[in-house]
């Protein structure tokens, strides 16, 4: 991609309304912009960032055999009336009348939807285990929008849901996801705790909140110094083990967000006091909803049963904010390599120069044969103003080319994430490559 032809708005003065690291540079770096309170655009950089993260969850999730669907955003106030909670949810929901004067909203969560999906097609428990799930936009009427798409009106959630035959299943299924989100945050990245959370207005026996620790996170947490000693190796966990086992060795050590927490229940020595952001959010509810919208299945001795559910929560969108929060410093973002918005930056730095230009498009074609997304900075910006710029928007790998240095053949590459400079020829880029 030539910056040249980019739709990339990088705004030069800090937004005043935005108080957290994480909200100034995505409207710096062009990634969002705020159509009204907690409502946004997610501009060609942004929306880069928002997919790659939610193919990393589509990957995982489809290993551990949950099925990708989509439902639509607008549901029936019927389905919620049969749960129960049209009235219960309160004003974070957004109600809404079509011409017939036909109660809708726009779905703040689909625990109803998917249940009349799972009645209307699922009659027995030959059927199950099933795990669907999707990545949606959801709405929320937050009273408080805030710190930018950590805390938005709208927002792009993954949402799963369970269906088991009895409670056992139905926990190890509730297990299944516990380990799968684990394996999606490490591959994004992110150390997150699971910690024992209050259920809300999901309702459950069993729920787990899943943090990163950061300053600016929202929730208050507690946790066992040791648990930085919990070595596991989740990347090498198989969802045929046994699962149980290794969320046991999770929750051995105390971990609880503010809601939750008992100080009896840690030595005072141990106890560690933080703040956190909520990636993700498990529940198992059993038949809560089932019981209630009649989602039963046929046994073998022809008896009907409810099913028992779980349902299983990531904050795509909210990702994209807390990986900047634990992954940047003063002049910008520096990004994951696995979720940056390009591979390779090249900056040329003096356009119109024919050395400079030469070796900056020669880097540019044989790194897009070996099938990198580049960043080509071909605008005729001071130099200063485009390193700023590239240090802002944080993509993992600089490759300076300046006019001192391309007399011989040779640029700088400079690591993002280390800020680590070499000078190297073009020769020596194949070998970077590999
Ligand atoms: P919170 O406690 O932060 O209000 P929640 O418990 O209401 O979240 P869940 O229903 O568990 O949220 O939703 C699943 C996930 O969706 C959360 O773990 C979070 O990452 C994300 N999420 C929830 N609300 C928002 C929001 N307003 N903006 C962005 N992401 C959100
Ligand atoms: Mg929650």
């Amino acid at each position: 991609m030539f910056l040249s032809k980019y739709f990339l708005p990088i705004v030069k003065n800090t937004p005043k309304d935005a108080q957290i690291v994480s909200h100034r540079l995505m409207m710096r770096s062009g990634m969002i912009k705020q159509d009204a309170a907690g409502i946004y655009s997610w501009l060609p950089l942004g929306l880069k960032v928002l997919k790659k993260i939610s193919s990393i969850i589509v990957e995982e999730q489809n290993n551990s055999g949950a099925h990708e669907m989509l439902m639509p955003t607008i549901q029936s106030a019927d389905l919620w009336r049969e749960s129960g909670r049209y009235d219960d949810y309160g004003l974070e929901m957004l109600r809404i009348k079509d011409r017939h004067e036909r109660d809708i909203l726009f779905g703040p969560t689909n625990e109803e939807m998917i249940t009349d999906i799972f009645r209307t097609n699922i009659k027995s428990y030959r059927s199950l285990p099933l795990n669907l799930y999707q990545i949606q936009w959801k709405f929320r009427d937050e009273i408080r929008p805030r710190f930018g798409v950590m805390r938005g009106r709208e927002f792009l959630m993954k949402d799963g849901y369970s269906f088991d035959i009895d409670k056992d299943t139905s926990y190890e299924a509730y297990n299944k996801m516990f380990i799968s989100y684990l394996k999606i945050f490490n591959k994004l990245g992110l150390t997150a705790m699971p910690m024992e959370a209050d259920t809300g207005p999901i309702g459950g026996d069993r729920s787990h909140e899943f943090i990163i620790l950061a300053e600016t996170g929202e929730s208050k947490v507690f946790y066992d110094r040791k648990w930085k000693n919990l070595n596991i190796d989740i990347e090498k966990i198989s969802y045929d083990e046994n699962l149980q086992k290794i969320v046991d060795r999770y929750t051995s050590l105390y971990a609880a967000t503010d809601e939750k927490h008992d100080p009896s229940k840690i030595n005072k020595n141990d106890l560690l006091e933080t703040r956190g952001i909520e990636v993700g959010h498990i529940f198992h509810f059993g038949t809560k909803y089932s019981e209630s919208m009649g989602a039963k299945v046929v046994l073998p001795d022809g008896s009907l049963k409810p099913v028992f559910m779980g349902s299983y929560g990531i904050g795509v969108s909210r990702l994209v904010g807390a990986i900047i929060e634990s992954s940047h410093d003063e002049a910008g973002i520096k990004w994951p390599i696995q979720v940056a918005p390009f591979d390779v930056a090249i900056v040329n730095l003096s356009v119109g120069n024919d050395s400079c230009d030469t070796i900056a498009h020669s880097i540019y074609n044989s790194l897009k044969s070996f099938g990198k997304d580049i960043l080509y900075d071909d605008t005729k910006e001071s130099a200063g103003s485009k390193l700023a710029s590239m240090d802002l928007i944080g993509i993992p790998y600089q490759v300076i080319v300046g006019p001192r240095l391309a007399k011989d053949n040779k640029f700088e590459i400079k690591s993002r994430l280390t800020d680590e400079t070499n000078i190297i020829s073009f020769q020596q880029l194949y070998e970077f490559i590999k």
